[in-house]
């Protein structure tokens, strides 16, 4: 089964103002996604994402880097060569040119869950069938995310989550110390002890703060602390990691099995968190769970973007052990809900592994054709912080008093 083509699907959603949501990460704007769909000879066609559930980006580079790039790339080739294709595209391209971090690594993932969609549907079987699954009939879930707000809020949001069927949550803070830990201690509160929290604070803390905050998670039994600080601080992640009971964990913004290579052999984080659809693929992600399983860490994939992403990530979940738990969005996201055909919803606080051939979803098309991407941005921009020059979200103000402003 031969190449045949190569199609990019470019979606844009806008959110209704009163539904927009602020972190560390910044602002969002839009859902958007990217799509990448191989065709083949015999008819059977792929689709794969690329992870930009909203970008500071041009969506528009994925259409011309895939025409002009990887399309000649790839056409004529066997679509059953994952490995081989993986591998051309890394060395070829990636290293070479686009760099190890960024669109050209998420370019690659989208291709790569693109074939394992097509071998799936080829051998008639689900994708974590094909990778030695399952590990497990139903897969933990928790609500993404409580965003900034006030205690009062942060607790009746988490009960919503509880009773639309999640059984954990998943907090952000990174907005100011005082404010990040009193919604904690009210949603606490509000669930009782028995539900999971974790909490996310996008990069957001200094190495210091990250510590003192961490120090205040563990009397509120929370199961993971995500993104403390900025991901290229490897020391400070196994300094937090070591001085802390809570579970550090990171993983959204790093791009393949190098990149995790540190945090995982010098033990700086306790879970990792790679995205299918940004860290290489499913092919890397499971690489990259395993390698972390070598070193007795979990696993807990990044998926907050779109339909195609959580099912990505699920097949990976589904044949490993030691991925402990799926995220699923829950803010405003039609890319969740009215991109395809299939519903992926909590139930008990678990969502069915799927059992159809390939990723087992069924793109609308007529939904693509509604929302065609036009070239706005998803976040605002400049909305994620490096520490020391963003006024806007740093939490950590005794930084900020002495920093320029103007
Ligand atoms: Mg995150």
């Amino acid at each position: 089964m031969r190449i045949s083509g190569l199609k990019t699907h470019l979606i844009h959603c806008p959110i209704p103002e009163e539904q927009r949501v602020r972190s560390g990460a910044g602002l969002k704007l839009a859902r958007q996604a990217a799509l990448v769909e191989i065709e083949t000879d015999e008819g059977i066609s792929g689709i794969g994402p690329c992870s930009f559930g909203s970008a500071s980006v041009d969506l528009f580079v994925v259409r011309s880097l895939v025409e002009h790039a990887i399309s000649p790339m790839l056409k004529g080739r066997s679509a059953a060569e994952i490995e081989t294709l993986w591998n051309d595209i890394y060395y070829g391209i990636v290293t070479r040119v686009l760099g190890h971090r960024g669109m050209g690594v998420a370019l690659l993932s989208a291709i790569d869950i693109a074939l394992w969609d097509i071998k799936g549907k080829v051998a008639g079987l689900p994708v974590h069938a094909l990778l030695g699954g399952p590990t497990m009939r139903r897969a933990p879930a928790y609500g993404s995310s409580i965003y900034w707000s006030t205690p009062a809020e942060a607790a009746a949001t988490a009960r919503e989550f509880l009773d639309e069927g999640f059984g954990a949550v998943k907090l952000k803070i990174g907005v100011d110390v005082g404010r990040d830990l009193g919604c904690l201690a009210a949603i606490r509160d509000e669930v009782g002890p028995d539900v999971d929290i974790m909490v996310d604070a996008n990069q957001n803390y200094s190495a210091a703060l990250a510590l003192r905050v961490g120090r205040e998670l563990e009397q509120y039994n929370v199961l993971f602390f995500e993104e403390p600080i900025p991901i290229d601080d490897v020391a400070g992640h196994r300094q937090l990691a070591e001085a802390l009971d809570t579970r550090v964990a990171t993983g959204e913004n790093l791009y393949t099995r190098w990149d995790f290579l540190p945090f995982i052999t010098e033990r700086a984080v306790d879970v990792v968190q790679p995205d299918a659809s940004r860290c290489g693929g499913i092919s890397e992600a499971k690489r990259i769970a395993d390698l972390a399983a070598a070193h007795h860490a979990y696993s807990a994939p990044h998926t907050f973007s779109d339909a195609f992403t959580v099912m990505a990530n699920l097949h990976v979940m589904a044949a490993t052990s030691n991925t402990i738990i799926l995220e699923l969005d829950r803010t405003y996201n039609p890319l969740m809900t009215e991109l395809v055909a299939e519903a992926i919803r909590p139930v008990d606080g678990f969502v069915e592994v799927p059992t159809a051939p390939g990723l087992g979803l069924t793109l609308d098309r007529e939904f693509v054709v509604a929302h065609r991407y036009n070239g706005e941005l998803g976040i605002s921009a400049g909305g994620r912080p490096a520490v020391g020059t963003a006024a806007e979200v740093l939490a950590d103000r005794a930084a900020r008093d002495f920093r320029l402003t103007s």
